[in-house]
C-alpha cells in the first residue's frame, strides 16, 4: 500500500476515534480494524471476506464478531451497507450526516461511488412526505456504467 494512502487511512481511523468520543460509544480494537479492512479495500467487501481478513489479527472471530462491529460502525455511519451485493463500503462523506445515501454502482467493473446531491434527498423526502410517509432515511442505488468502463479503449475504437 502506498505511502499517503496508508496515511490517509490513519487519520480516517482517527477521526473516527474522534466522532465515537464525542458519541460516548467506544471504538473498541476490533471496530477499529474491521473498519481499518474496509477502508483498505476502498470498494465494496462482503462480510466473509472481512472475516477472512480479520483471522490474521483476531484468530477466534467468528460471523457475530464481524456482524456486530458491522453494525456498529453502519450506526455511527463510517460504512454503509451495498444491499444488493451484500456488501460493505466506507462513506466518502466527510460529516456523514446524509439521510439519503446515494450510490453509482458499476455493472461491468464492479465499482461503487457515493455521491451526495442534496436535492435528491430533498425530492425524496417531498415525495415521501405527500403520501403521509414518515421518511427515516433512503438508500439510492443507481447501476450502470461508470467513467472509467465507458471510455471506449483505443484497442475496441474503430479505425475511423
Ligand atoms: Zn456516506
Ligand atoms: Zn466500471
Amino acid at each position: 500500500m502506498k505511502q499517503n494512502r496508508h496515511q490517509a487511512i490513519k487519520r480516517q481511523l482517527e477521526a473516527a476515534a474522534e466522532v465515537c468520543l464525542r458519541q460516548g460509544v467506544k471504538l473498541t480494537d476490533l471496530r477499529r480494524r474491521v473498519l481499518g479492512l474496509i477502508l483498505e479495500t476502498g470498494g465494496p467487501s462482503t462480510a466473509y471476506q472481512l472475516l477472512d481478513r480479520l483471522k490474521a489479527t483476531h484468530r477466534n472471530a467468528v460471523p457475530p464478531t464481524i456482524y456486530r462491529a458491522l453494525d456498529f460502525l453502519m450506526e455511527q455511519r463510517f460504512i454503509h451497507k451495498i444491499e444488493r451485493m451484500n456488501a460493505f463500503i466506507p462513506c466518502t462523506q466527510a460529516d456523514h450526516f446524509h439521510r439519503a445515501v446515494q450510490f453509482l454502482i458499476c455493472g461491468q467493473c464492479g465499482s461503487v461511488n457515493e455521491i451526495e446531491d442534496p436535492a435528491i434527498e430533498k425530492a425524496l423526502e417531498r415525495a415521501a412526505q405527500r403520501a403521509g410517509f414518515q421518511p427515516a432515511g433512503a438508500m439510492v442505488e443507481i447501476n450502470g456504467t461508470c467513467a472509467t468502463c465507458a471510455r471506449p479503449s483505443p484497442k475496441t475504437r474503430l479505425p475511423y
